[in-house]
């Protein structure tokens, strides 16, 4: 009997539970990554789950884990491939068990169930939220919104989060069965997916990835740099060093685990004091831990148009109209410099700061009148910290199909520019083409008719916005 640690989003060795309880098992372990073959093959909008940025982290983080695992021994093999379909094989080579982490998408759910149903025998272990499933603070029906969830979890001076566990155990080493003939390896797949790309020159666009790097970005963040003592004020911020916690990454490939962050937070707290903006950066991470469990209780009727709500609502089709809009977001050529901006610094980078998302959101679902699952699986194309349960439960939350109950959220890319991007720093990085128009210049470009502004290399707006958008402070 082997034991198989299948690796999924939780590319650690420290903290890491899966190998504490492989180390229990007994048994000599092969630790394994699957790169899930549907994840290469384009969805219904004719794009697959590997844009450029996201690629190269995953690369890195895999290429972390590996030398990691090497130096207690172990050897990671990665495979792209259905893992269900490739467990099964090697079960059928030689007896084996698997250990993994805790499903929390419908998708992992059912493969784990097919294993399983196959005769496997999977240990689930929880990995990725701060609470414990046996231990949940509510009784019966999840909490209807954020502020009860944290009521509720907050409650007789929660949450209690375990410690992390440290350093990992001694393991023993398996060899592991073969791959079948015709299997791809994971290197070149992502590496095709990454050609072309570099890395953006300002390193605070794009950290790279890997439990070595978010560790170091951790301790620099909280005790080096200790950007947490303004976190509150700046976390809406477009741009430059420590404005947010940059952790989400590292979060939602596993890099770190979330008891990690939350128990150093609690450190630096213990040295430096507790104030508003060490709870906030904590309280952010129960938006989190909300989305994750929201997830779990309600599985694929997130994914459904309507999402959460009881609402009756058909999605838009996507006639020309459509299209043309739904093009111009994609190439970021709408001709709104804010949304432009922001597109083009995700597509760069991977990452667009939450008033970022906010506003893109908003302006698909309420400006551009596209269905939101459509900007949902573009962000899980191109975010570099895609995680399942935040991203698609944000989405549904400003489209109105979530667990905001007032019927979706307009962010006004005009005023929200204006607040968060006071000297026009981050439109200029951006659309180098604006740098010689002052702020109002670019201001009024967000309403500027075809025939304005001939000389600027820049498209006109896709859509007029509402006058009360010309109104910012
Ligand atoms: P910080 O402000 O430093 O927050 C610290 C941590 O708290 C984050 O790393 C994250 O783990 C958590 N957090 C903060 N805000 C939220 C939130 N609204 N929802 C859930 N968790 C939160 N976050 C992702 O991690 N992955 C996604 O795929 C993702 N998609 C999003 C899509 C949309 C449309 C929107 C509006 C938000 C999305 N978010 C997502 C949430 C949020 O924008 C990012 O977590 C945040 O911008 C990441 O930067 P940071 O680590 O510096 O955040």
């Amino acid at each position: 009997m082997i034991t198989v640690v299948w690796f999924r989003q939780d590319l650690r060795v420290h903290d890491q539970p899966l190998l504490h309880r492989a180390a229990a098992l007994g048994a000599p372990v092969v630790p394994l990554y699957v790169l899930p073959a549907h994840w290469t093959v384009p969805g219904p909008e004719g794009e697959d789950r590997l844009g450029a940025p996201k690629s190269a982290f995953l690369e890195e983080c895999l290429a972390g884990l590996s030398l990691s695992l090497e130096a207690l021994g172990l050897a990671l093999v990665t495979v792209v491939a259905s893992p269900v379909t490739l467990l099964d094989d090697w079960h059928q080579r030689e007896p084996l068990q698997v250990v993994t982490a805790e499903a929390d998408a419908p998708e992992e759910a059912q493969a784990i169930a097919s294993l399983r149903a196959r005769g496997l025998t999977v240990h689930e272990v929880g990995s990725r939220t701060l609470l414990a499933a046996t231990a949940l603070p509510w009784q019966g029906t999840f909490p209807a919104t954020f502020s009860r969830f944290r009521r509720q979890v907050e409650r007789h001076s929660g949450p209690f989060v375990d410690r992390p566990e440290g350093e990992p155990p001694a393991l023993g080493s398996a060899l592991a069965p073969p791959v079948p003939a015709g299997t791809k390896g994971v290197a070149p797949v992502l590496a095709q997916r990454r050609a072309g790309w570099q890395r953006c020159d300002k390193d605070y666009f794009s950290l790279p990835g890997g439990e070595q790097s978010a560790r170091q970005w951790l301790q620099r963040y909280l005790f080096d740099a200790r950007h947490i003592a303004h976190y509150k004020q700046t976390r809406n911020q477009l741009i430059g060093e420590g404005y947010s916690s940059r952790l989400s990454a590292a979060l939602a490939w596993g890099c770190l685990s979330v008891r990690q962050i939350w128990h150093a937070i609690l450190e630096y707290e213990q040295h430096y004091g507790a104030n508003s903006h060490s709870y906030w950066l904590r309280f952010e991470l129960l938006w989190r831990e909300f989305f994750h469990w929201s997830l779990r209780e309600h599985g694929v009727q997130s994914f459904c148009f309507t999402g959460l709500s009881d609402r009756q609502a058909e999605p838009p089709c996507l006639d020309s109209l459509a299209q043309r809009r739904w093009l111009a977001w994609q190439s970021a050529t709408t001709g709104l410099p804010f949304i432009d901006a922001s597109l083009r610094e995700l597509l760069a980078t991977g990452y667009v700061s939450n008033r970022g998302r906010q506003v893109l959101a908003s302006f698909l679902v309420q400006d551009l009148g596209l269905d939101w699952r459509l900007g949902a699986r573009w962000f899980e194309r191109h975010l570099v910290d895609h995680d399942v349960a935040s991203n698609w439960g944000n989405w549904a939350y400003i489209a109105g199909y979530g667990h905001d109950a007032r019927g979706g959220r307009r962010f006004s890319p005009t005023r929200e520019w204006w607040r968060h991007d006071p000297d026009a720093s981050y439109l200029y990085y951006w659309l180098p083409e604006l740098a010689g128009l002052s702020r109002a210049a670019c201001l009024e470009c967000h309403f500027r008719s075809v025939d304005q502004y001939h000389e600027l290399a820049y498209p006109a707006p896709v859509i007029s916005l509402p006058d009360s958008d010309r109104v910012v402070s």
